[in-house]
């Protein structure tokens, strides 16, 4: 996610780097800024090449200027703290300018850091600066030296303290919509897929399909719809049981999700009964297809060494007036194909004879397809 950012460092390390080198020629520097100043300068010149040449990432180098920057400005607050005053340049012993900094290294925590551990880091880095703090209020108090000086320093932690407890809230609220998102996002997956084969479920099958035949009609592309449903599967649960009957439904789809190319949808209908969406296929192509799947189920052994045939009922968007007349066809075919013996694809070249499946039989052809017609087109 970082990665997407890498401009908006690197111009944030430009910066940086140009204040640094202003700062280390024309400030008014202690001998601690006069040494780290520069030093930091450099170490920034290498993050920027680093974030030029892409590698390493930014996320280990935004680490990097976190505890570069941490350890220095942690040091340079002892240093003013503690430095004998005719060692800092007027007015710098309690400059807010190092709070700031403490504020920037903090920011940069919860940007790298997971919320729990940025908490964590974040509260070192304060509970540090307080102890050092602390250790020279007492120096303060104890050698009668200005108490006013403590009072400023103690208004500057708490603003410091005040951030980053907002910095906590808002990476909070931010990991509980990020949560939230995610489980909305599972609910919307659950509410789509069948739970006992994990294919999506009728509703979503109904958009996808809506979806399809708006495509098919706007580029005036074929679609075809296979209905599949399984041949006397009741059977299967009264003799084995409904869990038994529930994996057969599993592998089924696996059997059948072999079969088919990415582009085709693939879901539950509803009972053992399955939808077919192959895009860009015509009817024959699509009686094909559901042929070879029907000869792979036909020959597939099924857990417990169960056997199983499928009947399939074909139609494609461009006979059909609209989606419900799209899938009436097909389940009629499905239905005459049952009605013919089951184990058999039903498509257009029956329709084309009239509504009447069976008129195909009497005009001299065969009742959908067995196996030897590959193309599940006998006419
Ligand atoms: P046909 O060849 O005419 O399709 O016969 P069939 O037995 O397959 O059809 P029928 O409609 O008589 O029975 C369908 C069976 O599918 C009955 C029902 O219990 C079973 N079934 C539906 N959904 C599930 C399911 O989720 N799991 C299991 N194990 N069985 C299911
Ligand atoms: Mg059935
Ligand atoms: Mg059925």
């Amino acid at each position: 996610m970082l990665d997407r950012h890498r401009p908006i460092l690197l111009v944030a390390t430009i910066a940086a780097c140009l204040v640094l080198g202003v700062v280390s020629a024309f400030g008014d520097l202690s001998v601690y800024e006069m040494v780290a100043y520069p030093l930091v300068a450099v170490f920034l010149l290498g993050v920027i090449v680093a974030l030029m040449r892409g590698s390493p990432g930014p996320r280990s180098l935004l680490h990097a200027i976190f505890w570069v920057g941490g350890a220095t400005w942690v040091g340079l607050l002892a240093f003013r703290l503690f430095a004998p005053l005719d060692a800092l340049p007027a007015g710098q012993r309690l400059s807010p300018d190092l709070f700031l900094v403490f504020v920037a290294l903090s920011v940069i925590v919860f940007v790298v850091f997971p919320t729990r551990e940025a908490v964590r880091v974040s509260a070192v880095l304060f509970a540090t600066t307080v102890a050092i703090g602390a250790a020279w209020a007492l120096q303060v108090v104890t050698t009668g030296g200005d108490s006013i000086h403590v009072g400023r320093f103690a208004l500057y932690q708490g603003l410091y303290a005040s951030i980053v407890a907002m910095l906590v809230i808002l990476a909070r609220s931010k990991d509980e919509h990020a949560k939230t998102m995610l489980d909305a996002q599972r609910f919307r997956e659950l509410a789509y897929a069948d739970p006992v084969t994990g294919l999506p479920n009728r509703r979503k099958l109904d958009e996808r399909i809506e979806q399809a035949v708006a495509m098919a009609e706007r580029y005036g592309t074929p679609l075809a719809v296979v209905l599949a449903d399984l041949d006397r599967f009741k059977a299967v649960n009264d003799t084995h049981g409904h869990d038994l009957g529930d994996r057969v439904l599993q592998r089924f789809g696996e059997v059948v999700q072999g079969e088919l190319r990415a582009s085709d949808d693939f879901g539950r209908w509803g009972g053992e009964e399955f939808v077919i969406l192959a895009p860009h296929t015509d009817g024959d192509e699509a009686a094909a297809l559901a042929e070879r799947i029907r000869a792979r189920v036909e020959e597939h052994l099924f857990p417990a060494d169960v056997r199983i045939t499928s009947s399939f009922g074909v139609a494609t968007h461009d006979e059909a007036a609209s989606v419900r007349d799209l899938i009436r066809r097909a389940d009629e075919r499905l239905y005459a194909a049952k009605e013919a013996g089951r184990n058999r694809v039903f498509g257009w070249r029956q329709h084309r004879f009239g509504e009447d499946p069976y008129a195909l039989e009497r005009a001299g052809g065969g009742l959908g397809t067995r196996g030897d017609d590959a193309c599940g087109c006998t006419s």
